[in-house]
């Protein structure tokens, strides 16, 4: 295959160091055109098993062929109702691109970059029209969490023709893809866009509303009379390194700081001034998306030098190749095999310093990657003002602590079968809550699944009732 894989159109790193618009623009229509050409039309079309939410790739990446722009989008509608964001922050290298047939020999199809082409399309050219319901249904269904598991429920709900209602602890809907992800990755335009169209099938949504506290889960059944409820509250709160010095004022963890920057539009700094202090030089630990996303945010609210420091290599880092190849344009400075020992502070309790030290790479670990194991006497030092740690998250406990009956596993994820169902009747769960931190499309997928188990459980539901209703009446006695 002589043709090459085609590359998205991107703003200079010496540019978009500066400002917080998108990285990359996508393809333009002629390299679309090039980059489906290059689909091998498989007969049996492997990228779609490695899609966790079954996007019918061979399809979609046809009709671009036909320049059929917006059948190949309703295509992939079909099975994903979000393919702008999918498009933009899917990692399809480990799942629909790491599998395709094309890149055993060369590089794959870059299903992703066509994906958001067609939802790109579409949104330009204001195409979109929701789909027909053929059937309301009377059944209403609670989904708790707008993140991605909750609006993907909520929208595969929607088609089916449920009252389904998004429950949502914040002011905005969206979870991660909101307040996490930056504004140069996922543009809130294009989020509030996607979750508009969710509305457009019905589907409620109140914010503001912390379930646990503005109603438990047994007042939504018992008050709200909901028949069915969907968990997708997400992995929220941020893991600690236990290190000294974490109390000081300057650490924040990559939670709080991408929150602020990106509830209090601190990256539209003069027009938004939000209580963050940067200062010249800042560190991040941690080698995910999140890490990564930090990062990146800080040097582009003007640190001078940004280093992310992780403990393994680059190759074990978790975060997406793409995302770490952009931090590297934009002169992040890695600074890897290195573990932060302490956090240091001035007199006033602000941060001046991190102490790290050197690691070295050992034998392979419960996760099959090798082990960083400390270098002796090999203490450094590197002034910083700033020190945000991305070292993992977990669970929001209140729901978990407010519901009975509900299996909790040890790290606080809620736990469920392999059709997402929790321990209690009615009770279905999906995304990081039941993962831990996980990928956008892999609580997508877990949403999906929910979805088509709570369709199934209130049918069932409903024909014994049915059932029910039509024995007693059989039963009744015949008066002469
Ligand atoms: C900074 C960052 C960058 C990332 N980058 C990527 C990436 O590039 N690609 C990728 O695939 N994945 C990425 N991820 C991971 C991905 O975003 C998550 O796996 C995904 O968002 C999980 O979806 P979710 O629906 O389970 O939960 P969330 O997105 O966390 O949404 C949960 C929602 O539930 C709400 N909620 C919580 N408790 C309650 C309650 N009691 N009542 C009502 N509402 C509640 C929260 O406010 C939130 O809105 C990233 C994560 C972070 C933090
Ligand atoms: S596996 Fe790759 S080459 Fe084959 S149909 Fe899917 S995208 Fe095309």
């Amino acid at each position: 295959m002589k043709i090459a894989r085609q590359h998205s159109i991107e703003q200079e790193a010496s540019e978009r160091k500066k400002n917080f618009l998108e990285v990359s623009f996508g393809l333009n229509e002629e390299r679309a055109f090039i980059e489906a050409k290059r689909c091998l039309e498989c007969k049996n079309p492997i990228c779609t098993e490695g899609c966790p939410v079954g996007i019918d790739i061979r399809s979609f990446v046809q009709l671009i062929l036909q320049k059929d722009y917006l059948g190949a989008v309703q295509k992939i509608r079909e099975t994903n109702y979000l393919p702008a964001i999918c498009g933009r922050v899917c990692p399809q290298e480990t799942q629909c691109e790491q599998v395709c047939t094309m890149g055993k020999k060369h590089e794959p199809v870059a299903i992703g970059k066509l994906e958001r082409f067609v939802a790109d399309f579409e949104l330009a050219n204001n195409l979109f029209c929701p789909p027909t319901i053929s059937e309301r249904r009377d059944e209403k269904v609670a989904i708790v969490g707008s993140g991605p598991a909750g609006l993907t429920c909520a929208a595969e709900l929607g088609k089916l023709g449920y009252q389904v209602t998004i429950f949502e602890a914040l002011h905005g809907i969206g979870g991660v893809l909101r307040y996490g992800i930056p504004e140069f990755r996922l543009p809130k335009k294009i989020l509030d866009i996607e979750a508009e169209r969710i509305q457009a099938l019905g589907v409620k949504i109140y914010t503001n509303f912390l379930v646990g506290r503005t109603a438990t889960i047994d007042e939504l059944f018992d008050e709200w009379k909901f028949n069915a409820i969907f968990l997708g509250t997400g992995a929220g709160t941020p893991s600690f390194m236990g290190i000294p010095g974490e109390s000081l004022s300057g650490v924040y963890s990559a939670n709080e700081f991408l929150t602020r920057i990106n509830l209090m539009k601190a990256y539209s700094f003069p027009e938004y001034d939000t209580p963050i202090r940067i200062g010249q030089q800042i560190a991040v630990i941690g080698g995910g998306n999140t890490a990564m996303d930090a990062v990146r945010t800080a040097k582009r609210l003007g640190a001078e030098r940004a280093y992310l420091i992780y403990r393994r290599s680059r190759e074990e880092m978790p975060a997406r190749e793409e995302e770490i190849h952009h931090a590297e344009e934009e002169g992040i400075e890695f600074l890897l095999l290195t573990n932060p020992t302490k956090i240091l502070g001035d007199k006033n309790n602000w941060v001046c310093g991190i102490e790290c030290l050197k690691m070295e790479l050992g034998d392979s670990d419960d996760s099959g990657r090798r082990k960083p194991v400390a270098i002796k006497d090999s203490e450094f030092v590197i002034p910083v003002q700033t020190v945000i740690e991305a070292v993992g998250q977990k669970p929001n406990p209140i729901i978990q602590q407010t519901t009975s009956g509900l299996n909790v596993g040890k790290r606080g994820t809620v736990v469920v079968n392999d059709v997402q169902q929790t321990s209690r009747e009615g009770i279905f769960a999906g995304g990081d809550l039941t993962r831990g931190g996980a990928t956008v499309i892999l609580a997508m997928g877990d949403g999906k699944i929910a979805a088509k188990e709570i369709h199934k459980y209130l049918q069932a539901k409903s024909k014994k009732l049915e059932e029910q209703f039509t024995a007693t009446t059989i039963a009744e006695p015949v008066l002469a």
